[in-house]
Order: structure tokens, then C-alpha cells, then sequence
């Protein structure tokens, strides 16, 4: 299988000329990339492109890896779906001047073909690739003096919420869903209807088109849901019972087991035997922490935005050069997961591009990873808000002098006690009971004197603080809002909910999204230097 490799044309025809100039005021990138598609797709990028078709053997020609690609580009720059971007290759003169493919009455690619290229991208990790080449392509076109810019990257990273993609359910509708995807399944594989297994299975309930229905109960009843949710737990256990005695072969093996697996998921993570006995199951109390929320897509989790706002879907974080304003590496993570869990992915993909980071600008989410560490012992900085410890009325931490050198903390009555890193330090109770500056300290119980608490990065808040109480440190922790602002602008591109499904193709689709707007950068920054030659 030989594959065609993509030249389109420098030269401009008549037609695109006109088009060019139509698009000085809108749509601006489609411009951009037509003067540069050359440049992204160098050979060298595209023979990369073209190894992740090399062990797939003989087979039909595929279409140019770097067209595809390019369309995947606009694919994100339009927010359109498979079908429609198979569509605008044909009705869309811009995508077939960027594709070169003016006049063509054909489309460039089918969707198959499309879907399978974004599957190949994603395996082969060449959605990072796309995206460090957009950095490449800033380097190669001179928009930025990279020769007055620091050695090592002043490095942002931030997150936003991002809506998952898969329908959220409460836990009757879950798991009745995930008993019904069973059901099916066995069903195709015995060559039976789905009503003559649901029937034979003992799960009735999966009859009707909604289980809620098939229940038929007053939910506003706490004793009647009680009584549904028992009822549907021992025809899902029917069910199990059926399938070991029926196809306990195909149970251990896909496509069944998967089935089977997510279903044993949902009763794990949402019931639990009913203590008032009679051997009934009621929906458990608390929330399993690792409580899956859809069964379409797996890696959802719930999420918090704030105190009070939920959200159910990911987190998808960047990492943007603060002196070039470009996006240089991107994580998604459950909604679940703390920030901090992220860092070690965006650093490992900053450290791909054989930068260093030189200063790590992030929000107190991230204080915890071990990034944040080993920028500080690789001679780097982080700058971040510190904690700022209250105490109510009574003395703050603040109040205390922490010498991190001789490691002692000095009380505002001069009482000095050693610390240890990651411990509370109590003052001695006698001398506390007998300070006359008790009052103000510590509501601590006779016989106990104040406690102190260090943290594990206790040496780090310092110097937080230290940079936050100047007028210089203040605008540090400022040029962090750029971060912000980028990630804002990729939320709009990739609007709130999540494309796709799972946190592999999700974080593939902020790859993208990413190198679009990396893309739309370089082409502000060409246009205002033009502008500037110009003028002067
Ligand atoms: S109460 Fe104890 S810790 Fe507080 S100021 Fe007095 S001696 Fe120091």
C-alpha cells in the first residue's frame, strides 16, 4: 500500500486570490492556512503522519495523512461534526481552497475515512504532535522574537469544567440501562428477541420502554421507591443468575462481559443490603468516590465548579508560555480528580519539546503535585496565591515567626518551639495557661497549650507570601490571567460539553482546540507586524 503524500499548490490561482481577499475580515485563519499548510505539513511532518499507516499492511490507498489532518483543523475551527465536514469539502469554497480542492465536485474524504484517521491520530499520540507543531510553525514563521524571550518557559497551566458527553442518570434509570445493554447482548448471541430474554432472564421490568414506568409508583413515597428499587435489585440478580447458568462461557469474554461488568459496577458503587433487614437492597447512603454517573461514557465523574455548582463530565487543563501566548501542552481529567493530578502530564509534554520551566505560574489546586516541587529544586519558580491562614478572632498563623533555617516557630509572647514539616507543633500548656495573651491566642481546653500548623511545603507559602505582600509579586501572580483568558477562548471553540466520549478522545479534541488557537495566535501576531511595517 503506497501513500500519496500532499502537495498542494504555492502559487495562487485567480479564484483564490479573490478569496484571499475576502477573507481579510472574517474567518481570517482560512487565509492563514492556505499561506502556510506548506509550512505545518513539511515533508518531515508528513512522513510522520504516514508511519501510523505502516503496519497496517495491504489494504485500500488512504487519503493524504496531512490532508486529513487539515481537516481535522477546521473540523475544530468550525465546530462541525464527521458528516459535516465530509459536506463542506464539497458546498464550502474556503475548506477547498485550504484543502486544495477548488472546483472539486467530489469530497475530499469519506466520514469513515475521517474517523478512522482521528483513531489513528490518537493511538499513535499525534494529536500532541499536531499540537507542538503549531509551536514549531510560531518558531519557523519569526512572529515572536524567540531570541529575546527567556531561556527556560514561564509556564501558566489553569482548568475549566467541561460537560461530559454521555446521558447522566439517577441510580434506577443507571441501572436499569445497564441491565437492558446486557440483555440485548445476550439476546444477540442466543439469536433470541430482547422481550423472550428479558422474560426468560426473570427481568420483566425491561420491557416497558422506561423502568420508572414499568414500576409504576409514587416516587414522592419513600416506603414505595424503597419497594421499586428492591424489586428491580432482584431482577437484576435474576438476571445474573440466568446469564452464569445460560452463557457462563460468553459472560467471561467480550462483548458480554463488558456488559456484564459495568452492571456489577453500578450495584456495587449504588447499593447496599437494607439494614432493616428482610434481605432487601436499598440505594446505598453516601456517594461512592469513584461513582460513575453514565453509562455511555465511563470516565465521567461528578464534579464541583464551586462550593455549590456540580457538574458531571471532566476537567481539561493547559499549559500556555506566558511570554508567546501559544498553548503548549493540554490534560483532561475526571471531574472528579484534583487539579494537582494533571501537572505531572502537562510537564511530561512541555518536557517533550525539550523546554525547561523556568517559572511554573498556577492557582493553589496544583500547589499539591510534585511538579510544583521539582520546578523549585530544578532552580525554578512557582509563583501562586499562598494560603492565607485565619484563625477567627484569635491569633492567625501569621501572628507566629517560622524560621525555617534553625526550624522553630517563635509565639507572639516570644515562646519558641522546634518544628517538623507536615506536623502541628503544640506551645507547652503551662506556659500557655499562664500567658496573659491567652485570650487573644487560643480556645484550647486546660492542659493544652496552642497548636501551629506546618505545612509539608511550609518553606514554599513562605516565600508566597513574601512575593504576594510586593507590588512586583502582585503583578506576577496578574500575568497569570492570560492562562485564563486562553482557556476561556478554548472553552468557547469547544463550547461546554464535551465532543466526544472518554478522557483519551476528549483530550485529543483540546489538542486540537488547542492548536487552533495556537494557529489563530501566529496569525494575529503576522497581521499586527504587517500592519506595523506598513505604518512605520
Ligand atoms: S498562649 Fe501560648 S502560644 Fe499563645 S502567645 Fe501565649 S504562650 Fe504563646
Amino acid at each position: 500500500m503506497s501513500i500519496e503524500r500532499w502537495r498542494p499548490r504555492q502559487a495562487h490561482t485567480r479564484q483564490e486570490e479573490v478569496l484571499l481577499r475576502r477573507l481579510c475580515r472574517t474567518r481570517k485563519l482560512f487565509g492563514f492556512l492556505r499561506e502556510h499548510r506548506h509550512e505545518l505539513f513539511d515533508d518531515k511532518f508528513q512522513t510522520e503522519l504516514e508511519g501510523m499507516y505502516r503496519n497496517t499492511g495491504a489494504g485500500k490507498a488512504p487519503v493524504p495523512p496531512a490532508l486529513l489532518a487539515m481537516a481535522v483543523l477546521l473540523q475544530s475551527y468550525q465546530g462541525v461534526s464527521d458528516a459535516e465536514a465530509v459536506e463542506m469539502t464539497v458546498v464550502d469554497l474556503r475548506w477547498q481552497m485550504v484543502l486544495d480542492r477548488l472546483g472539486s465536485g467530489e469530497p475530499a474524504f469519506s466520514q469513515g475515512a475521517l474517523f478512522d484517521f482521528r483513531e489513528r491520530l490518537i493511538r499513535a499520540e499525534m494529536d500532541l504532535r499536531l499540537l507542538e507543531r503549531t509551536v514549531e510553525l510560531a518558531r519557523r514563521t519569526k512572529s515572536f522574537d524567540w531570541k529575546k524571550l527567556p531561556k527556560t518557559l514561564r509556564v501558566a497551566i489553569d482548568s475549566s469544567p467541561l460537560e461530559g458527553a454521555g446521558r447522566v442518570e439517577d441510580t434506577i434509570n443507571l441501572l436499569a440501562h445497564a441491565a437492558r445493554k446486557v440483555v440485548v447482548c445476550a439476546a444477540d448471541l442466543l439469536g433470541w428477541s430482547v422481550e423472550k430474554t428479558a422474560r426468560a432472564a426473570g427481568i420483566p421490568l425491561l420491557l416497558e420502554s422506561s423502568v420508572k414506568k414499568a414500576l409504576d409508583l409514587e416516587w414522592s413515597d419513600s416506603e414505595a421507591k424503597a419497594k421499586g428499587v428492591d424489586v428491580l435489585a432482584r431482577q437484576v440478580e435474576s438476571l445474573e443468575a440466568w446469564l452464569r447458568e445460560k452463557l457462563p462461557e460468553e459472560m467471561a469474554r467480550p462483548p458480554l462481559k463488558e456488559h456484564v461488568d459495568t452492571l456489577e459496577q453500578i450495584r456495587a458503587q449504588d447499593l447496599e443490603p437494607d439494614p432493616s433487614g428482610g434481605g432487601r437492597t436499598r440505594i446505598r447512603r453516601g456517594v461512592a468516590a469513584e461513582r460513575r454517573v453514565s453509562i455511555e461514557d465511563p470516565d465521567m465523574r461528578h464534579g464541583r465548579k464551586s462550593k455549590s455548582k456540580l457538574f458531571n463530565g471532566y476537567k481539561r487543563h493547559i499549559a500556555s508560555d506566558l511570554d508567546t501566548d501559544l498553548i503548549i501542552a493540554c490534560a483532561v481529567t475526571p471531574a472528579n480528580r484534583p487539579e494537582e493530578e494533571a501537572a505531572p502530564a502537562l510537564k511530561a509534554d512541555v518536557e517533550r519539546q525539550e523546554r525547561r520551566i523556568g517559572e511554573l505560574a498556577c492557582d493553589r489546586g496544583y500547589i499539591g503535585s510534585p511538579v510544583v516541587a521539582e520546578v523549585v529544586a530544578d532552580g525554578g519558580e512557582v509563583v501562586c496565591k499562598p494560603w492565607v491562614p485565619r484563625n477567627g478572632k484569635l491569633f492567625a498563623k501569621s501572628a507566629f515567626k517560622i524560621d525555617m533555617k534553625k526550624m522553630t516557630v517563635t509565639c507572639p509572647a516570644g515562646e519558641v518551639e522546634r518544628i517538623d514539616l507536615g506536623a502541628d507543633v503544640e506551645f507547652d500548656a503551662e506556659t500557655c495557661a499562664a500567658c496573659p495573651l491567652r485570650a487573644q491566642c487560643t480556645t484550647a481546653a486546660p492542659g493544652n497549650g496552642r497548636t501551629v500548623s506546618i505545612a509539608d511545603d511550609e518553606l514554599l507559602q513562605q516565600r508566597l507570601r513574601k512575593m504576594m505582600s510586593t507590588p512586583r509579586g502582585r503583578e506576577r501572580l496578574r500575568e497569570r490571567t492570560a492562562v485564563e483568558h486562553s482557556l476561556a477562548h478554548l472553552g468557547r471553540r469547544q463550547g461546554t460539553r464535551a465532543r466526544y466520549r472518554g478522557v483519551r478522545k476528549n483530550l485529543f479534541d483540546v489538542r486540537r482546540g488547542a492548536a487552533v488557537q495556537n494557529l489563530e495566535t501566529i496569525q494575529r501576531r503576522l497581521e499586527s507586524e504587517g500592519e506595523q511595517r506598513k505604518a512605520a
